[in-house]
């Protein structure tokens, strides 16, 4: 409205192309003697980029077949126009129409103010796009177009504030897809990127327009159901999800199955504020995997319960790693056939400080998931190797000492080159070094996996399975693996005693593993049946509670020293004999 006073003329029309819609355009209006402007959307009828490319600074239109958008200014009784493109760059904005209800010939000086008029005018549309664009940067995933956490936190918070004044509920899906890395890994990034795109897709067909999806970040999705009636809807549209989730998806040419674990709050019963309905959102979710994955569960209190004991175990275990504050406790592993103690098992305890016994199966997975087990683990390493040279100097020489590498630590790189520096440090022959891992580390990148294992053997690091037969007994890796020795898992030990398949399958993993040239430990006896059984089956060591639990340093040394005293004063009594 204060463009007359800018420039000079009797009515004007401004056209601002519509970026989204190409064709389209918004109009502002001024006739003679209005101050107001009048707003309309209407249709390009004709090329603007055509018409102003050679003519800049502007032109005069022709009255005969006016452009639509200026049609107004002829009926207010316009007999000139001079119209001038909105340009920044190569960009066209739009055109600024300046009617006159003489026919005139513009002077030198008006067409300046008026270009100077456009000018400024696409200096403020550039911005405004701008700023628009960093409103959709800011809010807006940009590999799926779905709202992101930042938009999604501020929908929610506006919902719940809607439905504590209508008394309304709202449910939460926090959607996490499952193995998604696994495809990461083997595909390539692009294909996982394009998986997340194609799983958005289904998830947007699923839900009405009035919900919320957004995508939070990595194969994790929340969707925002803002008016259902209660749970029964809330599971009902899960479950739907988790069977559109079904179908195959194809990526370059090849199909992916792939399926998601969810977990659900409802507002108002599962919390009041975004933060605390998002935190549960994910904890039941967490269960849902736990509990095998491509499911729904709805959150419980109790939920919360198990997960501040693990919030504070990771915070305990923090300070237990920095002060170096925990624990090594030795078990003895006995020659089946002397019972004489030829090795130790060297297993993490937690500082007696604590509360009530945390035991390794409890903190050794938060120790896996925070990465800390890598700390952890090399400071085992170091413990054990100082216990091996000690018992030495005290005249206990024992075969091998064997600790437990993680997964996750076995995978850091310059693993290898951290475990001999700590054999140096000590002094330690690496004979006598026996690293236990699991068998599902030896599924994993074949070809690295086995670089790292043949390292160990070229450096003669002895190496053996735990847990046998709890994995995938993939058997064809005992061959191509540098393995010395097999430890057959507590779980079939324990029911040797009571059944006659237990028996069975004992005596055919010794039988194998002894025809691949490995020596066999069971581990978990507990009576002297077991431990009858499996020496008459021939399995090289036992270990297990029959024997002794897990000793802190001295006390292993005296029990050895006991046990193999023991053992020679029957030899001795069997060579009197
Ligand atoms: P694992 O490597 O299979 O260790 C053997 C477990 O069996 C130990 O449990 C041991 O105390 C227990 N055990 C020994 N004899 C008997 C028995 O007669 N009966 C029964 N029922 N159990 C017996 P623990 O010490 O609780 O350790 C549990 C798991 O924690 C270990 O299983 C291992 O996977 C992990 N772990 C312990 N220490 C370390 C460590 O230093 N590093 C790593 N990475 N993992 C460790
Ligand atoms: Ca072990
Ligand atoms: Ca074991």
């Amino acid at each position: 409205s204060r463009l007359r006073d800018i420039v000079p003329c009797d009515n004007a029309v401004v056209t601002v192309l519509d970026r989204a819609a190409p064709k389209m355009a918004k109009i502002y209006t001024m006739l003679t003697g209005e101050d107001e402007s009048i707003t309309k959307r209407i249709k390009i009828d004709r090329d603007l980029e055509l018409m102003f490319k050679d003519a800049q600074a502007g032109i005069f239109l022709d009255q005969d077949k006016p452009p639509d958008f200026c049609r107004a200014l002829i009926h207010d009784g316009a007999k000139s126009m001079f119209c001038v493109p909105i340009i920044k760059g190569k960009q066209l904005y739009g055109v600024l129409t300046l009617g006159y209800l003489q026919s005139l010939e513009l002077g030198s000086e008006l067409m300046h103010q008026a270009s100077e008029v456009c000018g400024r005018l696409a200096l403020a549309m550039a911005t405004v796009e701008r700023d628009e664009q960093l409103y959709h940067q800011a809010h807006f995933d940009n590999l799926t177009g779905l709202a992101n956490r930042q938009l999604f936190a501020q929908r929610l918070e506006l919902e719940i504030r809607r439905a504590a004044r209508d008394r309304g509920t709202l449910a939460l899906l926090f959607i996490d897809l499952d193995n998604f890395k696994i495809i990461n890994d083997v595909r390539g990034h692009s294909a996982g990127d394009e998986l997340i795109r194609k799983v958005a897709g289904r998830l947007s067909e699923r839900v009405r327009d009035s919900d919320l999806i957004s995508r939070l970040g990595g194969d994790e999705f929340t969707i925002l159901l803002s008016s259902i009636e209660g749970e029964e809807d809330a599971g009902r549209i899960a479950k739907e999800i988790l069977e559109s989730l079904q179908k195959p998806f194809t990526i370059d040419g090849s199909q992916h199955f792939i399926s998601a674990s969810i977990g659900v709050t409802l507002f108002p019963g599962d919390g009041g504020s975004v933060e605390e309905l998002l935190r549960n959102a994910d904890t039941a979710m967490y269960r849902a995997k736990e509990a095998g994955r491509d499911q729904c569960m709805f959150f419980q209190e109790e939920m919360n319960l198990a997960a501040v004991r693990r919030v504070k175990l990771e915070s305990q275990l923090r300070v237990v790693v920095e002060s170096n504050g925990m624990k090594l406790h030795f078990q003895p592993l006995l020659d089946s056939q002397t019972l004489e103690v030829v090795g130790a098992e060297a297993l993490m305890r937690w500082p007696v400080s604590s509360e009530r016994g945390t035991s390794p199966d409890e903190f050794i997975p938060v120790a896996e998931e925070t990465g800390l087990i890598v700390p952890l683990g090399y400071a085992a390493l170091n413990e054990a190797c100082r216990a091996m040279i000690a018992w030495r100097t005290k005249g206990i020489e024992l075969e091998s000492i064997a600790v437990n590498v993680s997964p996750r630590q076995f995978n850091e790189p310059g693993f290898v080159n951290e475990v001999l520096a700590i054999l140096d440090r000590h002094k330690l022959d690496p004979r006598f070094l026996e690293l236990e891992i699991t068998e599902s580390l030896l599924l994993e990148e074949v070809q690295r996996i086995k670089m790292v294992l043949e390292e160990l053997c070229r450096h003669e690091i002895r190496l053996a399975i735990d847990d046998f037969g709890t994995g995938y007994s993939a058997l064809g890796y005992l061959r191509r693996y540098p393995v010395q020795t097999i430890k057959i898992d507590r779980s079939f030990v324990h029911e040797i005693d009571r059944a006659e398949t237990p028996q069975k399958l004992t005596r055919a993993i010794i039988a194998m593993s002894h025809g691949l040239g490995k020596r066999v430990v069971a581990e978990g006896v507990e009576n002297q049946r077991q431990y009858e059984v499996l020496a008459a089956q021939g399995c090289d060591l036992v270990q297990g509670h029959l024997f002794s639990h897990a000793m802190p340093i001295d006390t292993f040394a005296s029990y050895a020293r006991k046990q193999n005293g023991k053992v020679m004063m029957k030899a001795l009594v069997a060579g009197d004999k």
